[in-house]
């Protein structure tokens, strides 16, 4: 998307884009009004004047001492977020009186690449991979909710899981054949094979593949009650990726309207700031489905644009 953003932005010749330049504070006239940006551009003290200013920096779930200040129980965790995600948008727009809103609520993801704190997309679990633990036991219907799951994991000896697929969904997906490039597989020819490349018993791993394959078959599963069946999982090579949960999306941020006007606590608007996407609380509840935070920085992207145009 960025790149079309950018020739976007290109093809307007008045609009100037700048990297390297981080926004350090957010600058108000006497009267309250945002009238620009304070930053720093490559060792540089920039003021940029402006009628509007949009806060569109992201969320802070690469913040983790943020992270674990707000939500101690995540303390020490991986983050699969961009460095850029570091919260921030709030803490300026908090010092000119901006009000934030469920900021407790920090999603972890249960498929985090273990030694790399990748993601390992959700896709993966929907079109029929499941997980097992070091037992080589399954522990949940694997495409229940990501905060459920990721529970679940933590449970398990070590806190980590196998994400387990056959060479059926490795064929048909270029997103798991870089997986396999990256190096993050473990693989065997049999369910016997798979088990001893990831020390696991191999007996119960493959009692268990049979009986889930058995489960897709009768599309109903009486162990964990997942009621989403693809394939089974009977076609060799068999992968595994070693999984844990990691801070993956922060669903509290500023506090907007339905015009992306930022907020004060006393619910009056901040003349001149607004705000979309990650930056922002409110919009997901305690929990983002997968696929929404893009729907969400489009559209309240597309409002304050709108409302700041107007503004
Ligand atoms: C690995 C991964 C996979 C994901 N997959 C999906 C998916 O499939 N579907 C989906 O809907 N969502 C997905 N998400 C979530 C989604 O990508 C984010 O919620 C979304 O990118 C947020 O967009 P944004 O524009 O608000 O912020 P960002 O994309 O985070 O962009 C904010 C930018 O602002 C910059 N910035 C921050 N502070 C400053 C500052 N002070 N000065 C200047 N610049 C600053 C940051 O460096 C960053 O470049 C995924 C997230 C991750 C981490």
């Amino acid at each position: 998307m960025v790149p079309r953003l950018e020739a976007a932005c290109k093809a307007r010749k008045n609009i100037t884009i700048m990297t390297e330049t981080m926004a350090k504070a957010i600058l108000t006239d006497d009267k309250g009004n945002v009238c620009g940006v304070e930053a720093e551009s490559k060792g540089s003290k920039v003021i940029l004047k402006a009628k509007a200013v949009i806060l569109a920096t992201g969320g802070f779930g690469a913040n983790l001492k943020m992270v674990a200040e707000l939500e101690p129980s995540l303390n020490g965790f991986m983050t699969t977020n961009a460095p850029g995600a570091t919260g921030e948008g709030i803490t300026m727009a908090q010092k000119i009186g901006a009000a934030v809103v469920d900021m407790k609520e920090i999603q972890i993801h249960p498929t985090v690449q273990f030694d790399t704190s990748a993601l390992i997309t959700e896709g993966l679990r929907g079109d029929g991979a499941i997980l097992v633990n070091t037992e080589g036991k399954r522990f949940i219907d694997e495409v229940l909710a990501r905060d459920v799951v990721s529970k679940a994991e933590i449970d398990q000896p070590n806190s980590f899981a196998w994400l387990v697929i056959d060479n059926k969904m490795a064929d048909a997906s270029s997103v798991i054949k870089g997986y396999i490039t990256k190096g993050y597989t473990f693989k065997g020819d049999t369910y016997e094979e798979l088990a001893k490349a990831i020390n696991i018993p191999a007996d119960v791993f493959a009692k268990t593949m049979q009986t889930w394959n058995g489960h897709v078959k009768d599309k109903k599963d009486a162990d964990f009650g997942r009621t989403s069946f693809a394939n089974p999982l009977d076609t060799a090579p068999f992968y595994a990726i070693k999984v844990t949960p990691g801070i993956h999306h922060t669903m509290g941020g500023l506090k907007i309207d339905a015009g992306a006007h930022v907020l004060k606590a006393n619910g009056e608007k901040i003349p001149g700031l607004f705000a979309a996407g990650e930056v922002v609380g409110g919009v997901h509840g305690g929990n983002r489905l997968g696929g929404n935070a893009v729907a969400d920085f489009v559209v309240y992207g597309r409002i304050a644009g709108k409302s700041a145009s107007e503004f």
